[in-house]
């Protein structure tokens, strides 16, 4: 899959028709809508751990992650 140049190897068409709820401030949207980023969260232990979370806007991406991890931003 990682040698395959067509999208629909990495993104099932179908799933972004679907819609999932926001981490940040709950709204929902369509997966299509939506802003996919590399992000810090807790797991099912507290461990810090990180992964592609899905967002409703860039916005909520920022805010979702704690200023400190963004240092390298500003
Ligand atoms: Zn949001």
């Amino acid at each position: 899959m990682l040698h395959s140049m067509q999208p629909a190897a990495y993104v099932v068409p179908q799933a972004l028709e679907t819609t999932c709820k926001c981490p940040e401030c709950d709204t929902a949207f369509l997966y299509a809508n939506g802003v996919m980023g590399l992000a810090h969260y807790l797991d099912a232990d507290d461990e810090v751990t990180q992964g592609l979370v899905c967002f409703c806007s860039t916005t909520c991406l920022l805010k979702w992650e704690p200023s400190s991890m963004l240092g390298l931003m500003n």
